[in-house]
This record gives structure tokens, C-alpha cells and sequence, in this order.
């Protein structure tokens, strides 16, 4: 057994890039509008989405864990990798640029999407911004390999890389959101108040994944979090997601923590629509009614999809009555950019 959540996450070599705690509020004027407040519901968020560096989101709680070890042991070049709008791309570049490191991403052409808001502008053009020497391959590309191999290459010139994996999630990354969960302990206990879900989108699952070792750790078994995956379909997710929740486990020295995968980890995967990218009409309405009642913004990949998710649940009863809500708002806004299209279709060009 570890002493505690804290003292465990406090062994490993970090970097600061955003002010923590995270502020949580709560959305009464969204209650009021989605029908929450007629059967009991509080509706908190979580500001993931504030972080000072490159716009703020949550790769930065990964990135935080990740780019630590990267100091510590003289890496000079990241090598990241995600899809065309990647958030997490954008923030490894922000990152590194922070702490005078080289980045070199790997942008893959996932999306069937051609429109040049897409192709050129949100996060693609703050890569640019931010410095990052970016490449980009064609869909169903082995970024991985690519990137290992770039990483042997730049070994060979006296040169010492780290390579992320999609969306920083490793073992590694999801500390971040075990971090994530003693905040969220933290702010039950000094506000009297106990959060009956904790939501959040699931894309390549560290945030998910982190949040629940971080909870089983601290002993708050039965404390679901409910993730709504947007990236894969839901077996392939839920599979990840364990896998990810083992391996942070196993780093904290706590893989003797009580965990049970059929029980402790809840993955929806039906608010994604046609895939990875692809908007849905409740991810719009999503989108517009948090920015129409609240002045928040979602983004139209990852938390707007899952916002539509928790919404729809709210309103089918499936959440219940009498219960306070947490959704972890983790950021995106920049795809919103590379999305006009989507949110203004009549817009003359
Ligand atoms: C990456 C991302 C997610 C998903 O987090 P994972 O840890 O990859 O599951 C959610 N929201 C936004 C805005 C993201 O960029």
C-alpha cells in the first residue's frame, strides 16, 4: 500500500505549465435550460480547459508528468503525433516552446475532412505559431514508427529524443489525471459536497484512465466516472482504458489497490457518431446551448460530443434525481476554428 495519492504522484520530476487546483462552478442557468434542475441535478465543471500555456487543455496535466521526465533525463526533441487537429500536438509544441525544447509532430490525415478551416487553420495553424517542425502523413499512417525511427535518427547525430504516443497517454501521462482526482477530493471535502458522476470525454483514454486510479487509490470505490468515447468504438476504449488504469497503478507502486474493471470503468460509446472528427448534430447543440447559456466554450471533437452524451442522459432519467454532477471541460476550443463550417454553414465564401 502507498501512504497517499499525493505523496506517490509527488516522487516524479514535473513541470508547471498551468495554475492547479482547477476552479470548479457550477451552471445553474444550464440546469435550468436542459432540464436538470426539475429532477435534482447540479451541473459542476471542472476548468480544465484554463491552463496558461498555448491555450490551455487537458494534455497539459499529461504533459506536465511527461515533459518532466523529459527534462530530467536531458531530452532535447519531442516527437508527438496525433491527428490533423490534434489539441494534444498544439500543447506539446506550446509546451516545449516553454521550456526550450525542439518538437517535431506528426500530423496524420485522419479525418475525411478537406475544408482548408480544417486543413489550415485552430490548431494546425498555432503548430505553426508555436514553432513546431511538422510532418504530415497520410491516413492510416503508423505514426509510432514513424516517429521511432525519427528518434533513432536523431540518436545517431548525438542528439536524445522522447517520443509520445497519441494524446499522452501513456501510463506516464495519465498521472496528470490522478492529480486530477485528488483536486476533485479535495474540493468534495473543503465544500461539504459529493459528486455523484464524474464525466468526461474518452479519446485516447489517459484522462479517463487517470481519474479512476487516482479515485480507486484514494479509496472511493463506487465513485464512477462516466467517459463517452469519440475516438474508438466503446470495447476497443474500455480495453484501453484498463489497460492504462493498470499501468498508472502499477507506476504510483499501488497495483495492490482493490480495481475492478467491470464495475469501476463505464465507457459510452454511442454519442460518437460516424467517427473520430466527424460532427453530430447534439454535438452542435451541445456546443451552442453551454456557449448560449454559460458564455463556456466545448470543442467540437472531444468535449462536445460528450457534453451531448451527459445531456441526453440527464434527460432520459438515466443519471437519476437528487445528484451533483462533475464534467471535466478539457479544453479544445481551437477546433472550433477549424470547424466553421460546421457552426456556419451560411456563411458566404
Ligand atoms: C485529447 C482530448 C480529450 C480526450 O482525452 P484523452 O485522455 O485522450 O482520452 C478530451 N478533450 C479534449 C479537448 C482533448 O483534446
Amino acid at each position: 500500500m502507498i501512504s497517499s495519492l499525493q505523496s506517490a504522484l509527488d516522487t516524479f520530476p514535473t513541470v508547471s505549465l498551468m495554475s492547479q487546483p482547477t476552479p470548479i462552478v457550477r451552471l445553474t442557468r444550464l440546469e435550468q435550460a436542459c432540464g436538470a434542475r426539475a429532477r435534482g441535478i447540479r451541473i459542476f465543471v471542472k476548468r480544465d480547459d484554463l491552463g496558461e500555456t498555448g491555450g490551455g487543455g487537458n494534455k497539459l496535466r499529461k504533459l506536465a508528468f511527461l515533459l518532466g521526465e523529459a527534462l530530467a533525463t536531458n531530452v532535447d526533441t519531442v516527437v508527438a503525433m496525433g491527428g490533423l487537429q490534434s489539441n494534444h500536438a498544439r500543447l506539446s509544441a506550446a509546451a516545449c516552446a516553454r521550456l526550450g525544447l525542439s518538437c517535431e509532430l506528426l500530423l496524420v490525415d485522419t479525418v475525411p475532412k478537406h475544408e482548408v478551416d480544417y486543413r489550415e487553420n485552430g490548431n494546425v495553424l498555432l503548430d505553426r505559431i508555436f514553432g513546431a517542425t511538422i510532418t504530415f502523413l497520410p491516413a492510416h499512417s503508423d505514426a509510432m514508427s514513424v516517429a521511432q525511427a525519427r528518434a533513432a535518427e536523431l540518436s545517431s547525430v548525438g542528439r536524445k529524443a522522447m517520443v509520445i504516443p497519441t494524446g499522452g497517454s501513456s501510463p506516464l501521462g495519465a498521472l496528470g489525471y490522478a492529480g486530477c482526482a485528488q483536486e476533485i477530493l479535495d474540493y468534495e471535502a473543503a465544500n461539504g459536497i459529493e459528486f455523484g458522476h464524474i464525466v468526461v470525454p474518452n479519446g485516447s483514454s489517459a484522462t479517463h484512465a487517470g481519474l479512476t486510479a487516482g479515485l480507486q487509490i484514494a479509496a472511493r470505490r463506487g465513485k464512477i466516472v462516466r467517459a463517452y468515447s469519440v475516438l474508438h468504438d466503446q470495447p476497443t476504449t474500455y480495453a484501453k482504458t484498463v489497460q492504462l488504469i493498470e499501468g498508472a497503478l502499477a507506476l504510483l507502486g499501488a497495483s495492490d489497490t482493490p480495481f475492478d474493471a467491470a464495475s469501476d470503468v463505464t465507457v459510452d460509446g454511442s454519442y460518437r457518431g460516424d467517427g473520430y472528427g466527424l460532427p453530430t448534430s447534439a454535438m452542435i447543440d451541445a456546443v451552442q446551448l453551454l456557449a448560449r447559456t454559460e458564455g463556456l466554450l466545448l470543442d467540437p471533437v472531444y468535449s462536445g460530443k460528450a457534453f451531448s452524451g451527459l445531456l441526453s442522459d440527464i434527460e432520459t432519467g438515466r443519471l437519476g434525481t437528487d445528484t451533483d454532477v462533475l464534467f471535466v471541460m478539457t479544453g479544445g476550443t481551437p477546433g472550433l476554428f477549424a470547424y466553421r463550417n460546421t457552426f456556419a454553414p451560411d456563411i458566404a465564401r
